[in-house]
């Protein structure tokens, strides 16, 4: 079934018509439209290549179709598409000289990033030789995308391995049959990153080393785009340094190089022996704390803990619009209790990445939070995701992360 809908991908035989709510959208430069706006003609294959076309018949541009996303289409290009596979491959030529002219200082960085490199449903990460692929939509599952995807990258970026991280509930939601994370091409699935360090010739000196494992972690392995984030939580920090959310040890090892010592706390305990082992890659002595963050917040704070700095970096609260509320009350309580546990002249660096929080709404919660715990606090950078996951002007779901760099008087 695949193989006959890819097959067809190359002459694009398929249409869909949509609605004037649709062309409205598209009009807007959102790629996006909703099935209830689009009526399509025929038996149209997962993931085809489709025509679309304004209700009076007028050709709008080509779109990818998925047979059972809300979203029914993605558009691809606003011309016509005769062969996808090749249009991939030009994209992800495009994908690697934008990293090449944005990307500094890391030998790990984003190399895709779906609707951002306009390959929707596609993320591809660098990890220095080895690269990790994420396939989210029908389209770009199917076998010609894939052997174009990995013949690509393959010859382009010279990696030892490639691995796909499947999501399994995204593959139930697409209609794609199951499948195993694995090796998709070479021998090797692990590795060493090293990030924020002194760009010279010939030489990658200091900065920071992790781990990486393809086939292990949450995410693609590693938290990515936060890495403009670390170096500026360094530039910052001093003193007793708290990573609260620490994951493998990201914000606290860039901590590491600034503060006297650093505690970080995280409920994962698999996440804990990484970041173990990466304070030992860097030669770096820490405190690894496995437990829930409020509960450690609320002793520390009645306890009268006091910090330097504090990073606050939770998973992402509000799923969807409807746990807003709640989010937003979990975010309060751990920056409150943070800007009260800080020392004056103390950093917080906090962070959401809740796609459904605006930067408005974070900002005023952190606001908020200060007004509660009688600190003043000044913003030193406001920030978002790194420059490798770049972020559309008309797609507003592209731009997620918020982090804040506060000082508290
Ligand atoms: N700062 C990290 C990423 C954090 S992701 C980095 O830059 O790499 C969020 C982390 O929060 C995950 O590691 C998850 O294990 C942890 N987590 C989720 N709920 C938690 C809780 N209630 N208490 C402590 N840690 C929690």
């Amino acid at each position: 079934m695949l193989k006959t809908s890819a097959a067809r991908t190359s002459d694009a035989p398929f249409s869909v018509k949509i609605s004037p709510r649709g062309v409205d959208r598209l009009h807007s430069g959102h790629p996006w439209v909703y099935r209830s706006d689009v009526a399509v003609f025929g038996d149209v294959p997962k993931g085809a290549l489709v025509g679309v076309t304004d209700p009076r018949g007028k050709f709008l541009g080509s779109a990818l179709y998925s047979s059972s996303s809300q979203i029914a289409i993605r558009m691809i290009s606003r011309d016509r598409v005769s062969n996808l596979p090749n249009l991939v491959a030009e994209r992800i030529r495009a994908a690697i000289s934008f990293r090449e002219r944005t990307v500094a200082s890391t030998n790990a960085y984003r190399l895709i990033f779906s609707e951002a490199d306009f390959l929707p449903g596609l993320i591809v990460d660098c990890y220095n030789d080895v690269i990790s692929v994420q396939i989210l939509t029908q389209a770009m599952d199917t076998d010609p995308v894939r052997t174009a995807l990995l013949q690509t990258l393959s010859n382009d970026l010279n990696p030892v391995g490639i691995v796909e991280r499947v999501d399994g509930r995204i593959r139930d939601l697409e209609q794609l049959s199951p499948r195993q994370s694995g090796l998709l091409c070479g021998e090797k699935s692990s590795t060493v990153i090293r990030m924020n360090f002194e760009e010279s010739p010939g030489t990658q000196a200091g900065g920071v080393q992790f781990h990486y494992d393809g086939l292990e972690g949450q995410k693609t392995g590693a938290f990515l785009d936060q890495r403009e984030n670390y170096a500026a939580a360094a530039r910052h920090a001093h003193g007793e340094g708290l990573d609260v959310f620490c994951y493998q040890g990201g914000f606290a090892l860039h901590l590491a190089e600034k503060c006297s010592s650093v505690t970080g706390v995280d409920s994962s305990r698999p996440a804990l022996e990484m970041a173990e082992k990466n304070a030992a890659l860097n030669r770096r002595e820490l405190e690894w704390i496995e437990g829930n963050a409020f509960d450690l917040l609320k002793d520390y704070d009645t306890a009268k803990r006091r910090y330097d700095t504090i990073v606050l970096d939770p998973p992402a609260f509000a799923k969807s619009k409807n746990d807003l509320e709640k989010a937003m009350r979990g975010y309060k309580e751990l920056n409150l209790r943070a800007l009260k546990m800080l020392r004056p002249g103390g950093i917080l660096v906090t962070c959401s990445c809740s796609f459904h929080v605006s930067s408005q709404e974070f900002l005023g919660m952190v606001s908020s939070a200060a007004a509660d715990a009688h600190r003043q606090g000044r913003i030193l950078e406001s920030r978002g995701q790194a420059l490798d996951h770049p972020v559309l002007l008309n797609v507003p779901e592209t731009s997620y992360l918020k982090c804040l760099v506060v000082e508290a008087k």
